[in-house]
């Protein structure tokens, strides 16, 4: 099917994305991206963005009305592959006019590809509109391994020098890693969030890189620990791990389980985060379904990104499944899952079953909760050191 490229730039605008494109995939080749392997979703490839298709964007950008608190989106694009946006040669002139023309807010991601400079005098020009978050990802040995074509450091801790970071995230990867990188941030930049925590591996990623990851998932209490103790001036928050944000938020799970009401023999989708949290504090009120994130695979265990193929592998002979709002909330359509396929074609391929969606359970309620308890306060006081933490985390997944 041939598809016209100013209707992806028009889908992807409606989303509040600047869809800028490289007209390739990422150079950058990071080894633990996760847009290395995207084909769980359909994306559409599109031509380096020309100063043509920029006057397309944003004309059609400065049609929206503006709103205080929104922002639109450099990277993440919705249709087309994530790239690091800023690497297109253009990037910083359209950001600039963009900003010059619009009185809209821009959030950005890169991993350190926006000229020093430049972006900081950006930021003291347009004060408080620009979110830029930077990907650090780690100054330590790891560095080279993980990311082999990435930008030096030394550019890295040029951005973080001065006003433009809002926000720097790093990970752990081991014993003085995260605790290293916090220091080091923190003592060029102290007003920036440090965003902390754990990558995640999925099926696609190489054997190393998954070891690598599950080494600092391992290491991540005891380095949040020493960051914690560091008792840095800057924000500080951790996220990335679904089952600690489950438990973290587990009053708000259980609230909104109890107030969908339901009966001890009706069977709920969900997957092993929340699986985990009801079997602890609601053992035998419903049939909890278990289902494990296999589109995504390796060690992803979070119901948000359950897609409608999960479920439909899990299911036996039901004839009534309660489904979770938050499957089937890709931004662009209320009823597609992350993987594009839409709630009715997967109603079609279960003609003998009913499904309910409990409307509670959505994407608006679980963002809101992660930052909620994100910070690195929550981590430490609200789960390492609760007594129910270690049982939690010892709890097995059905088979
Ligand atoms: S720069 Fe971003 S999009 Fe590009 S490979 Fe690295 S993580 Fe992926």
């Amino acid at each position: 099917m041939q598809v016209n490229l100013y209707d992806i730039l028009r889908a992807e605008i409606t989303d509040r994305k600047i869809p800028l494109s490289l007209g390739k995939t990422c150079p950058v080749k990071c080894a633990f991206c996760y847009e290395k392997d995207h084909s769980y979703r359909n994306t559409v490839d599109t031509p380096m963005t020309t100063q043509e298709h920029w006057e397309f964007i944003l004309t059609e950008i400065q049609k929206y009305p503006t709103r205080k608190d929104e922002y639109w989106v450099l990277g993440g694009n919705e249709y087309m592959e994530w790239t690091d946006l800023p690497l297109h040669p253009r990037a910083m002139d359209w950001i600039e006019e963009f900003l010059e023309t619009t009185d809209k807010n821009l959030t950005m991601f890169t991993v350190g590809y926006v000229q020093p400079d430049r972006i900081h005098r950006l930021a003291e020009k347009f004060p408080g509109r620009i979110d830029l978050e930077l990907s650090v990802i780690t100054f330590g040995h790891y560095r080279t391994k993980l990311m082999p074509k990435g930008p030096t450091p030394k550019q890295v801790l040029e951005i973080l020098d001065g006003p433009a970071v809002t926000s720097a995230n790093f990970y752990s990867f081991g014993p003085g890693t995260m605790s290293e990188d916090a220091k080091t941030i923190s003592r060029i930049n102290q007003n920036c969030h440090l965003w902390m925590g754990c990558l995640t591996p999925l099926r696609y990623i190489d054997p190393q890189t998954t070891a690598l990851m599950r080494q600092g998932k391992r290491w991540l209490a005891s380095e949040a620990r020493k960051v914690y103790n560091l008792d840095l001036p800057n924000k500080m928050m951790i996220h990335t791990e679904s089952d600690i944000t489950a438990f973290l938020n587990r009053n708000k799970i259980l609230k909104t389980f109890d107030a969908c009401e339901l009966g001890k023999k009706d069977t709920v989708v969900m997957a092993g985060n929340v699986y985990k949290i009801l079997s602890m504090f609601r053992r035998g009120r419903a049939r909890f379904l278990y289902v494990p994130n296999q589109t995504l695979g390796g060690d992803s265990n979070c119901t948000t990104l359950l897609t409608f193929s999960d479920v439909g592998r899990r299911l036996s002979g039901e004839t009534r499944v309660f489904l979770p709002k938050v499957i089937m909330e890709r931004p662009s359509d209320e009823q597609l899952d992350i993987a594009g396929e839409s709630f009715d074609q997967f109603k079609a391929r279960f003609p003998r079953c009913q499904f309910r969606v409990l409307p509670k359970i959505n994407s608006a309620l679980s963002n809101k909760k992660l930052y909620e308890k994100g910070f690195l306060r929550n981590y430490v006081e609200g789960y390492l050191d609760h007594p129910l933490s270690k049982k939690f985390e010892a709890m097995p997944l059905p088979n």
